[in-house]
């Protein structure tokens, strides 16, 4: 209403200063009051998005305004004319550009006869404007025009044969080929060529009706002007009459032009034209036509015509099921194929990433996200995501990720921007505007949640969480078994009591080191008197004691339980300095501590052996050779101390020498 109030005054406006009274009447700083009024208006339709006839009108005024304010025609501001013609022009009806575009000149023109003070080189740049942008608009609209055609061919071809899961088609279309009916409009064009010879026919076709348009499906016919591409505007001409009445025409002598049927490229004689609905369950769906160009149709051809229009919606009801059942196939063949890639991997971050790839191309959106989810802790973490930063940790009871979780339930949302949504942490905003999630769950044991997020509003729906669920399932498989896969590669590397790697995995590891090349310093260590804790305090103790000093070196270099009570830690690209400062920094750890075990604070000591590569040896074999006598050596001289390999070497052959 304020729109059309507005509007009103819009012209008036033009009038007024089309005649120059406006400047006359009003005082300048109502002019620029009214102009700021005018702009933000203009700004504000223009945000909504709602450029419309009268908006453009609005744009031309406020160059009116300032033109007028400036010193009109012979104002440098004249020039912004043409500056907003394509902004008259965009996005509206060419018509309406040349009616705007006109007027606007027509005001300047009449403004400065009034005003005595015709300037011809202005005006003409404003008319060339005018007719060079209107051409421009023109062809762009030719454009426009063309491609809804496409779409409206596109898709009504599709909802004529499978309507009832047009939803999830608009889904699948990516994955197939986009122009999929061929194969099954066979049959309607042998039962349109069938009907065709029966009534001896020049022209016989079916359409399908949808959205306003009847759209060509097939057709068949002896004339060379016959167009196989029809769409048919449904606002006017013939068809109109049937489409609201749902009856069958016949019309025995055809005096009308043939071009109203639609189907005719150019001129040509038809004498006889029967038309008749094609329904199914009592809605229109379509409409079979036949023409003849000598003879008439009879009133008997007619009954007949209404039986085959009849018999061509059960043809119909077939195809569509047909097409229904096959799409679901492929459907599932779809995601039978990209689940099968995620069984075969083993990784966790691999199979995470894989999915939501492959998922995003299934749903045909923009973003898939896959959090972690830890309900003991009441926390999930974004593992894997399109559209979000990896490992962002968020409460569970934020957002629709977190109700997700709690509630094992899948939640779709048509339209994120009407509400106060939170995705899955507060305070993260996302550009999209479809949700939908589902819990990634395998019996009772919730893994996390997948979901989805589109640019587009009401793109997910219940269908959408059907096959999401399938696929979630298949993922939450996938999940488990790449922690069970986890959990057993640790365990064969792993020593069950300490939980430092066992002596299979420190072997391996050392060979590796070693042929890297670079030097390294390896540490064995042998718990002093081990059996007299054994003895004194029970095996317990000792176990105990193994876990605490487990614990101690863990973290430095590759710590290994080499076996019963020896340990042995690879320090790579360690010289042997280094080495030794780790080594005597353990034991002077151990030196402080003490064990507790019931009432008993037991105490420790080692002897520690230290070999350096490559100096003291170019193999592993050598090197572990060299460690464990410099251990054995630390035994010999006393326990409690470090035995460095290279030195005792040296003693060793001065004991000899000493011999
Ligand atoms: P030394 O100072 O010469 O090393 O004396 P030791 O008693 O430590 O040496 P020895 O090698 O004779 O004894 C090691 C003992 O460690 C023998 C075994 O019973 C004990 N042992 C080995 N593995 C474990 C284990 O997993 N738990 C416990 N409690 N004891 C273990
Ligand atoms: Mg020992
Ligand atoms: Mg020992």
């Amino acid at each position: 209403m304020g729109i059309k109030i507005f509007y009103i005054l819009s012209i008036i406006y033009g009038v007024i200063s089309g005649f120059g009274f406006l400047k006359r009447a009003l005082p300048v700083h109502f002019l620029y009051t009214f102009t700021v009024i005018i702009v933000l208006y203009y700004a504000y339709y223009t945000y909504k998005k709602k450029i419309a006839f009268f908006n453009t009108i609005i744009a031309g005024i406020i160059v009116n305004i300032s033109v007028q304010l400036t010193g009109g025609i012979s104002s440098p501001l004249f020039l912004a004319y043409p500056v907003i013609l394509p902004i008259i022009g965009y996005k509206e009806k060419s018509e309406n550009y040349w009616i705007i575009a006109l007027c606007l000149f027509g005001a300047e023109v009449m403004s400065s006869v009034f005003n005595h003070n015709i300037l011809i080189l202005p005006l003409a740049i404003f008319a060339a404007a005018i007719v060079i942008f209107g051409v421009i608009i023109e062809k762009h609209m030719e454009n426009e025009a063309f491609l809804k055609k496409s779409l409206i061919k596109y898709e009504s071809r599709d909802k004529f044969f499978s309507p009832a899961d047009f939803e999830i088609k608009a889904i699948i279309t990516s994955v197939s080929d986009i122009d999929k009916h061929p194969g099954i409009e066979r049959p309607l064009l042998f039962y349109v060529k069938l009907i065709h010879n029966m009534f001896n026919g020049y022209t016989t076709a079916i359409f399908s009706c949808y959205n306003n348009y009847l759209t060509l499906i097939q057709g068949f016919s002896h004339s060379e002007l016959f167009n196989p591409e029809t769409v048919v505007d449904l606002k006017s001409g013939i068809y109109r009459q049937i489409i609201s009445s749902g009856k069958p025409v016949l019309i025995k002598e055809f005096v009308q032009n043939p071009e109203e049927l639609g189907y005719y490229k150019g001129e040509i004689k038809i004498a006889s034209v029967m038309i008749a609905p094609v329904l199914l369950a009592n809605k229109i769906e379509g409409v079979l036509i036949i023409d003849k160009k000598a003879g008439q149709f009879s009133d008997t051809d007619k009954e007949k015509f209404v039986e085959a229009a009849k018999s061509a919606g059960f043809l119909i009801a077939m195809l569509r099921l047909y097409e229904q059942k096959s799409d679901e196939a492929k459907y599932l063949r779809f995601i039978a194929d990209h689940v099968e890639e995620l069984h075969t991997e083993l990784e966790l971050q691999k199979i995470l990433s894989d999915a939501v790839q492959s998922f995003r191309t299934v749903m045909e959106c923009n973003d898939v996200s896959i959090a972690a989810v830890d309900e003991l802790n009441n926390i999930g973490e974004v593992l894997e995501s399109t559209n979000i930063k990896e490992h962002r940790k968020f409460s569970l009871d934020d957002g629709l990720v977190g109700s997700i979780a709690r509630h094992k339930k899948f939640i779709i949302k048509e339209d994120l921007s009407k509400g106060d949504f939170v995705v899955f942490k507060k305070g993260v905003k996302t550009k999209n505007l479809s949700f939908v999630g589902v819990p990634i769950q395998q019996d009772d044991e919730l893994l996390g949640v997948i979901w989805f997020e589109d640019h587009q509003t009401k793109k997910f729906n219940e269908d959408s969480a059907r096959v999401l669920n399938i696929l979630a399932s298949q993922l939450s498989f996938a999940w488990q078994r790449a922690n069970l896969h986890n959990r057993v590669k640790e365990l064969s590397i792993k020593d069950g009591l300490t939980g430092l790697y066992n002596h299979v995995y420190f072997q391996k590891s050392l060979e590796e080191e070693i042929s890297k090349g670079k030097e390294l310093v390896l540490l064995f260590f042998d718990i002093d008197h081990f059996k007299k804790i054994n003895d004194t305090y029970g095996h317990q103790a000792g176990d105990r004691v193994l876990e605490f000093l487990g614990k101690l070196i863990q973290k430095t270099g590759i710590a290994c339980r080499y076996g019963g009570e020896e340990f042995a830690i690879i320090l790579p690209k360690h010289t042997l300095k280094k080495g030794l400062r780790i080594a005597s920094s353990l034991k002077d750890h151990l030196l402080k501590s003490e064990i507790k075990f019931n009432q008993a604070k037991i105490k420790i000591t080692v002897s520690i052996g230290v070999a350096h590569y490559p100096t003291d040896a170019k193999t592993r074999v050598e090197l572990i050779e060299k460690a464990d006598r410099a251990v054995y050596k630390g035994k010999y001289l006393g326990r409690d101390r470090i035995v460095i390999a290279q030195t005792m070497e040296r003693s060793g052959e001065h004991d000899r020498s000493g011999d």
